[in-house]
């Protein structure tokens, strides 16, 4: 077994982006700006956004986070984006899920310019992704398929069975993966003898958000394996009070795979790389 290493992998592109970034200074052209919306003070939000943050930092681009109280109505935040959504300085914009139950986060989505949506989220990018047009990619199965990409993992003829059909991760990723020459199954909480399908797969990408859903009985000998899970498992031993897992029982499964990701270290920094990517792209778009 080997490990697909997200830590690694995407230390070396954010190597190349910051190189990007100190060229585009050179020419004289403009530094690349993401800001981030967040609404309350979720921890799990609060993390995420601050290792964005973190990682604009390290590459060279210009950040800004927009912080509301959860009580702000959905007018006045759909009015921050449409400020955002002209002001030329900043070049991509993302909204930080989960938004407050009184805000929709459909109409939030909606709302940024499709131009600045470095999520992929809106359905502008949605649509041109399906149809495999230039699009911002949701940033996990842009990750994914980077890794993928940098392992020269073979994905044609493959079958790879996605299991989560979420719209940011499951559906872009079986997309994406059909775009790639797999044939891809996408299985769900409703999908009958689920292990049956499973166990045909090359390729098993696990997005479904249960600890450990994935055993070693359900997985083909030599399989590739990719865990997008993380969940906050409480666990008092640790000074943290939790515990990340994944969606795969990593201890039994890597012995039967030929390639696996960690929990840490794997889909995580990848998802965070393909951010920066379409940041970058989306200045370089102008
Ligand atoms: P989600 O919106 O909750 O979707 C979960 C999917 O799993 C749903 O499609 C659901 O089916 C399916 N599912 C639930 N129980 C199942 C079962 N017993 N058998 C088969 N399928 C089942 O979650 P998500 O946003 O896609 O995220 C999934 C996980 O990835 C979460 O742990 C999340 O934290 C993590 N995540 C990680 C990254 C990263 O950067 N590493 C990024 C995004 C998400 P139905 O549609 O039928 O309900």
């Amino acid at each position: 077994m080997e490990v697909l290493n997200g830590n690694q992998v995407s230390k070396s592109l954010k190597i190349a982006i910051k190189a990007e970034v100190e060229q585009l200074k050179k020419d004289g052209k403009k530094t690349p700006h993401l800001a981030a919306i967040l609404v309350g003070n979720d921890g799990a939000s609060m993390t995420y956004v601050a290792a964005k943050e973190k990682d604009c930092k390290e590459v060279g681009f210009d950040s800004t986070v927009l912080r509301f109280d959860s009580s702000i109505t959905e007018e006045e935040l759909l009015n921050e984006v449409i400020k955002i959504n002209n002001n030329p300085a900043i070049d991509g914009l993302i909204v930080q899920l989960p938004l407050p139950k009184h805000i929709s986060e459909k109409r939030v989505t909606e709302t940024i310019d499709y131009h600045k949506d470095v999520d992929g989220f809106h359905p502008m990018n949605v649509g041109l992704m399906f149809k495999g047009l230039p699009s911002f990619l949701p940033a996990t199965p842009f990750g994914i398929v980077k890794l993928l990409e940098h392992y020269g993992i073979e994905t044609s003829g493959k079958h790879c069975v996605v299991i989560g059909r979420s719209d940011i991760v499951g559906k872009p990723m079986s997309a994406l993966m059909l775009q790639k020459n797999c044939t891809v199954t996408v299985c769900h909480s409703k999908t009958k003898n689920i292990e049956e399908h499973i166990l045909m797969a090359d390729i098993i990408i696990a997005a479904v958000g249960i600890p450990e859903y994935l055993k070693a009985s359900m997985v083909k000998e030599g399989a590739i394996v990719v865990d997008v899970g993380i969940t906050r498992v409480d666990d008092s031993n640790n000074p943290k009070g939790y515990v990340l897992k994944g969606d795969v029982d990593y201890a039994n499964v890597s012995s039967k795979c030929s390639w696996i990701t960690p929990v840490p270290g794997g889909v995580g920094p990848m998802t965070r790389v393909g951010l920066l990517l379409n940041t970058l792209e989306a200045v370089k778009r102008k």
